[in-house]
């Protein structure tokens, strides 16, 4: 069932349960009003009916049907049978007329003392009554019934009003709860009808937000918002892709040049070593290339493992590594970092990915240094540690400091060196996954300061 009608069924659930429930109350406390105030004139009279004939000797029965019809206190369809101390009749209203009585009521009035009851349409009291003159003579019992023609009036037409209340509260309610909710959910349903409409063909397309300040505005607004990250993620996969063909497509565009030049000419042994030799250069700047590819490719959480790794064990394992490749006279560790014991800073970390992303800063600053050389320092603040890799090489330009971590970006001044853009944004996602990040200060031609900052184990 649709949430429109189950709220208009449900509304209209709760309304008609309380209007039956006041409806009842209402209905039940008039009855209970009714029938105390009825037998109170019942029993009034049966009272002073019963003290005329019993404890008045001036009055006798004919006179007393007399006063009993003619009374303003007279009561319609009224009817009061006075019985003496041994059960026999000595009064009727309606003399004239046969009466019915039942002698088991009227020994249940004697043991009770009073007795309230309803036959058909008629209530009835009956009550034993000790004459005050002469109390030797035992209890009289009086039966008193009469037909309560206002008050029963008046009930059923409450009655009536009450169900007449209910119906046309419930319809009232019924059109209301399914208007209403037709009103307040029109809004969702257009939020359906275009969120339909939207694949990644038009992504561009946004939905209406409303008012801007009720909760299916604020939904509007968080979906636009993920309809925004999407767009931009598509576009980055886009770019991405674009850019990756285009640098993959350079080298092999150069080395289909050689192998066609090696096969149309006849060239000399030194010649085609020379073709040999460019096409080993490019196949390493495509194995260079895909490896990174490969990095910013692959789900991190698949390889990463955390150990508690000590951050100055590691820069000195890159350190001893990088002798067999790098000058080590370019890096210059800081000496208190020889003094530190391994456990004095540590990380929760990967290894192999925390050294990777390591080795990028500091190849990075030894390339683009031209030869000065590279400071390595380690410093504590509060939970974190921060790694510095400063150089003092060509540096960056301020509008490409935040560009350079972005997939492929290359800075103008870095285009004579060999490299292929994707260093950096690997390095920022290994450091993202470690809860960690990498920042850099520089300037043009004074030099960079690469910082990681990593979360202390
Ligand atoms: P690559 O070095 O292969 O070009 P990176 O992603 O490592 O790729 O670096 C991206 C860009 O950031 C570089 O092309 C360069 O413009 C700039 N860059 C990175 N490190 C340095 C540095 N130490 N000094 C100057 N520029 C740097």
């Amino acid at each position: 069932m649709r949430i429109r009608y189950k709220l208009a069924l449900l509304f209209t659930l709760i309304v008609a349960s309380l209007l039956t429930l006041f409806s009842y109350v209402i209905y039940e406390d008039s009855s209970r009003h009714r029938d105390e105030v009825f037998l109170g004139r019942l029993e009034n009279k049966a009272r002073t009916t019963a003290r005329y004939l019993i404890d008045v000797k001036e009055i006798n029965n004919e006179l007393l049907r007399i006063i009993d019809q003619n009374s303003l206190t007279a009561l319609d369809e009224e009817l009061v049978l006075v019985f003496d101390p041994r059960n026999k009749l000595v009064y009727s209203s309606i003399d004239d007329k046969p009466v019915k009585y039942s002698r088991r009521l009227i020994a249940e009035v004697r043991e009770e003392k009073i007795v309230e009851y309803t036959e058909g349409v008629y209530d009835q009291i009956g009550l034993a009554f000790p004459s005050k003159i002469d109390s030797s003579k035992g209890e009289y019992v009086v039966l008193a019934s009469a037909y309560d023609k206002f008050g029963k009036y008046k009930l059923r037409n409450l009655r009536n009003t009450l169900l007449i209340c209910w119906f046309v509260g419930v319809g009232l309610t019924v059109l209301a709860s399914g208007w209403l909710s037709a009103y307040f959910l029109r809004p969702v349903a257009t939020i359906n009808e275009k969120i339909q409409h939207i694949t990644a063909q038009n992504l561009k397309e946004r939905l209406s937000e409303g008012n801007g300040k009720d909760e299916i505005a604020q939904l509007a607004i968080n979906f636009n918002q993920m309809l925004n990250r999407l767009d931009m993620s598509f576009e980055q996969q886009k770019s991405f892709v674009s850019h990756a063909s285009h640098e993959l497509r350079t080298p092999l565009t150069a080395m289909k040049t050689d192998i066609q030049s090696g096969l149309e000419e006849t060239l000399s042994a030194e010649e085609y070593r020379e073709i040999l030799r460019d096409l080993f250069q490019d196949t390493q700047r495509l194995i260079g290339l895909t490896n990174g590819l490969l990095q910013l490719a692959r789900p991190l959480d698949k390889v990463l493992r955390r150990n508690t790794l000590s951050v100055v064990d590691l820069l000195l394992d890159i350190q001893s590594h990088m002798g067999a490749t790098q000058k080590v006279t370019d890096i210059c560790f800081d000496p208190a970092i020889f003094e530190m014991k391994p456990d004095d800073i540590q990380v929760t970390g990967d290894e192999s990915l925390l050294k990777t992303l390591l080795t990028n800063l500091m190849d990075n600053a030894c390339k683009y240094s031209n030869g000065h050389p590279v400071y390595i320092t380690i410093e504590r603040q509060q939970s974190n540690c921060f790694i510095h890799v400063k150089d003092q090489g060509i540096g960056i330009a301020e509008k490409d400091q935040e560009r350079i971590f972005g997939a492929f970006f290359r800075g103008n001044n870095a285009i004579r060196y060999t490299g292929y853009g994707i260093g950096l944004a690997v390095s920022q996602r290994i450091a993202e996954w470690h809860d960690g990040s990498v920042s850099v200060q520089s300037e043009l031609h004074q030099g960079s300061t690469f910082t990681l900052r990593l979360p202390l184990a």
